[in-house]
């Protein structure tokens, strides 16, 4: 079935982009353009109808990709149109009504492309990742594993796998007569070489995947030290309700930011006091917890009473927590060495800026990241205990099992072997015509 939809975002824009791939995808563009097809890989201008009564539809820039050298691998065509609702709903019921053509499914592109053995899945990921990334190290994440970044190191890992997996199986084919001596020894060590190098790339803290789905950076402190409009003041926008009376932040407010490249989202959380009413007191429950999985803590203290802010996030001051004081407008802060700002003049608001972005890129700096989805992160670590039972089992026969099951682990993270059973978990987040 050849599909069709719209690959640029909905809405008026200048140009909308409209790709047409499968086997009718030629028969699609002459039927539109009703000439015969541009040479492939060129931009061509045409003018296209609508075959069903020869309407003209628009003038458009058109490409023309064979099969099997285009993003899906099957023949592609792409129409680059005018941007407007009606032209875009006009090709699109054209294509609806030849034969042969159907809209896309979400992500169905891409997976055509996987299907076709274009990419392989943590490539296919990173592209959905890619089209997510707001923030320039997410974006250079995400280039990298749509180059094949993660691919080549899994595939790398497998590749030794089958290695080990083809001398043991030799072994077990001499296992009538004697075992060739110290054999299952020696690949021991190398099992557990292999083991030992995938552990190291687990345990990098998540860092991969906390890059991609962006930093937490949580405002703590008591209530009316100011900790909605450090929010406000920071966001360049009112996103928190700021209020004289105590205690008006019950939720947790939410804004997500550029800070130095890091997407970073910052919470304002309830201000942390004693005695408070049960919705506080829940809004409380939140905010420590938020704490907890926070990369980043903003302790805020009042200049003007710093003795009472200060006693009361007390408890919150450990010594990754960057404490700030606010108010500076109306008392110096009698604490040293902690940054001092005004929410209400914007007075040291850039060093803060400055600071957290220092903070944040002095936790990026060692170290090459680990996996950056859950799936691979499952998934190599399915492989790594496969391989220390392998590497522990004792018998050839057991341990070539569990080198089999190690590598399958790996060949899923990339596709090699049976993936239609996790395509569709993975699919299903792209939007169409993706
Ligand atoms: P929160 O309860 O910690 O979120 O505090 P809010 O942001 O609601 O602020 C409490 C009160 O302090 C409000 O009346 C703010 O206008 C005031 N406020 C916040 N920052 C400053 C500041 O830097 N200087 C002065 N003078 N007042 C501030």
């Amino acid at each position: 079935m050849t599909i069709f939809a719209l690959s640029s975002a909905p809405g008026r824009a200048a140009v909308a982009v409209i790709r047409v791939s499968g086997p009718a995808a030629g028969d699609a563009l002459k039927a539109l353009t009703a000439r015969a097809l541009p040479p492939p890989r060129q931009a061509a201008l045409r003018r296209l109808v609508d075959p069903a009564d020869g309407r003209m539809l628009d003038d458009a820039l058109v490409l023309w990709f064979a099969g099997p050298r285009s993003e899906t691998g099957e023949d592609m065509a792409e129409f680059q149109v005018h941007g407007g609702r009606a032209v875009v709903a006009g090709v699109l019921a054209a294509l609806a009504r030849l034969p042969g053509l159907r809209p896309a499914e979400p992500g169905e592109f891409t997976r055509r492309a996987v299907a076709n053995g274009r990419i392989d899945l943590t490539a296919a990921e990173a592209i959905g990742d890619l089209v997510d990334a707001d923030t320039q190290r997410q974006h250079e994440q995400a280039l990298a594993e749509a180059g094949g970044a993660a691919a080549r190191r899994y595939d790398a890992w497998r590749e030794t796998l089958i290695g080990l997996m083809a001398r043991l199986e030799a072994a077990i084919d001499f296992s009538d007569e004697d075992l060739p001596a110290g054999l299952l020894s020696g690949m021991e060590e190398e099992m557990s070489a292999l083991a030992a190098a995938m552990r190291g790339h687990l345990e990098d803290d998540g860092r991969a995947e906390r890059l991609r789905r962006g930093l937490r950076v949580v405002i703590l402190g008591a209530p009316n030290v100011g900790k909605s409009s450090l929010l406000n003041r920071l966001a360049r926008r009112e996103a928190a309700i700021v209020a004289e009376e105590a205690g008006t932040t019950r939720d947790i407010v939410e804004v997500t930011l550029d800070i130095a490249g890091f997407a970073v989202t910052l919470c304002d959380t309830a201000g942390l006091r004693e005695g408070a009413g049960a919705i506080e007191a829940e809004g409380m429950r939140r905010a420590r917890l938020l704490a907890q999985e926070a990369d980043l803590r903003l302790v805020l203290l009042d200049a003007s009473c710093w003795r009472e802010s200060l006693a009361a996030a007390g408890v919150l001051m450990d010594s990754q927590a960057l404490v700030v004081a606010n108010k500076v407008d109306l008392a110096t802060p009698s604490g040293h060495g902690v940054l001092a700002v005004s929410c209400s003049t914007g007075e040291g608001i850039d060093r803060l800026v400055g600071e957290i972005a220092r903070r944040l890129e002095a936790m990026w700096q060692p170290g090459p990241a680990g996996p950056s989805h859950a799936r691979h992160r499952a998934g190599l670590e399915q492989a790594v205990s496969a391989l220390q039972r392998a590497a522990g089992a004792g018998e050839a026969a057991l341990a070539a099992e569990d080198l089999r099951l190690a590598a399958t682990a790996l060949g899923r993270l990339t596709g090699r072997v049976d993936v239609e059973d996790i395509l569709d978990a993975i699919f299903s987040r792209f939007c169409i015509g993706k």
